[in-house]
């Protein structure tokens, strides 16, 4: 059977969903492998890496041929119909605002698996694409602050006097959050973080930092994930975080509550509060915004702060975004494969978790009551 690579087309995408390195991961399990032209430009791996690591370069039947086709963003409606009725397509898959995806892969009788939904057990963890590029994205975060802060984030102890170390906040202690607060420490600078949940001390503490009290209620849910808070709560927890906020060089934003808009934490009196030349970073930009007035994909000055609000982080690190994506994905079509041949095996609760499309039908219920 084959497995297809495709070319991103959507804007600001610059990863590719498998790397040369792991071609032979899928050629070992006895499938075909046959890349778009140009489908690893933007990651630095150009056509002839695929072909020495043994894949087919092939401008055309890619889609039309495939068994399986992996990709970073989802493929187009008009992409999509030109598949075969049973092949498999991995991608994100944010199905709330990609319906037409959705439609076009009912309607095809293609098997849709989004890897935002590949449950989170220890099982699929090589499998998880959600946390591998949320370390990418916490990375970069820093990276973004560091270079924009007109101040050294370690403290300098010279002959010319002594510099104190950059004071980071990082709100939000999961994944990329953690490894926000462990590149800002690896660079030097002072650094607290703050979660709803409780459990996110320890984990912030071992790793050198100080976490933030605000003794608020927990508001830690199922399966360790944060719920959403009320109104009065949120103004509560956006009060108390304000002073944390304003003594800060560097806010770097990373919280989400999984499927609905990010929660506002910072309103735009603690940004102004903020000392001259301070950097706020908002990774949840896209998702509605952690701070008020960010914008993804750009940088804006509110008072004497700069607001930089992300879109699509991890594409800006295409070489190993891609290469922690891409065994994710490979991860996951090697559980659908054996023999060479891939069967969607929707008794494995990953597959059936990931699914939202097949035989024709929605089986993910939450999109099927979107579509209505
Ligand atoms: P996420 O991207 O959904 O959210 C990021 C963080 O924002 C979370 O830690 C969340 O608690 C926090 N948050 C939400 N609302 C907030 C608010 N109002 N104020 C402050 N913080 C708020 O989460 P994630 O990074 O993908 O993962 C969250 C948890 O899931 C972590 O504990 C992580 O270790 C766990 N996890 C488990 C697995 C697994 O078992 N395979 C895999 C990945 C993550």
């Amino acid at each position: 059977m084959r497995a297809a690579v495709v070319r991103e087309v959507r804007e600001h995408e610059r990863r590719v969903a498998l790397v040369p390195e792991l071609v032979g991961r899928l050629t070992g399990a006895g499938l075909e492998v046959v890349v778009e032209p140009g489908a690893g430009e933007w990651a630095f791996h150009p056509d002839d890496q695929y072909v020495a690591a043994g894949a087919e370069v092939s401008p055309s039947d890619v889609l039309e041929s495939a068994d399986v086709v992996l990709s970073v963003q989802p493929l187009e409606p008009d992409r999509i119909a030109r598949l075969k009725p049973g092949a498999v397509t991995i991608s994100f898959l944010p199905v709330s605002s990609e319906l037409d995806v959705v439609r076009a892969a009912r309607d095809a009788g293609v098997t849709a698996l989004s890897v935002e939904l590949v449950p989170r057990i220890s099982r699929a963890q090589s499998m998880d694409a959600l946390t591998s590029q949320a370390l990418v994205g916490g990375y970069r975060a820093v990276l973004i602050a560091a270079e924009r802060l007109p101040r050294f984030f370690p403290l300098s102890m010279t002959a010319a006097g002594t510099v104190p170390p950059a004071q980071v906040l990082v709100l939000g202690a999961g994944v990329a959050g953690l490894q926000a607060i462990a590149t800002a420490k690896r660079l030097g600078a002072k650094v607290e973080a703050y979660d709803v949940r409780a459990a996110s001390a320890e984990e912030v503490r071992s790793l050198g930092a100080r976490f933030v009290e605000l003794d608020l209620p927990s508001l830690e849910g199922a399966g360790g994930y944060a719920r959403e808070m009320t109104e009065e709560r949120a103004q509560l927890q956006r009060d108390r975080l304000a002073p944390h906020v304003s003594s800060a060089d560097v806010l770097i934003t990373t919280a989400a509550v999984p499927g609905r808009q990010a929660p506002l934490l910072v309103e735009r009196a603690a940004l102004e509060a903020m000392k001259p030349g301070s950097v706020v970073v908002d990774l949840a930009a896209e998702s509605g915004g952690n701070v008020e007035g960010s914008v993804p994909g750009e940088e804006i000055r509110v008072g004497q702060t700069l607001l930089w609000g992300g879109r699509n982080v991890p594409s800006q690190l295409p070489v190993h975004a891609s290469r922690l994506y891409a065994a994710n994905v490979v991860n996951l079509t090697l559980l659908m494969t054996a023999e060479g041949e891939i069967t969607v095996d929707l008794s494995d609760e990953i597959i059936d978790g990931a699914c939202v499309t097949h035989e024709g039908a929605v089986r993910h219920e939450a999109t099927r009551e979107l579509l209505g």
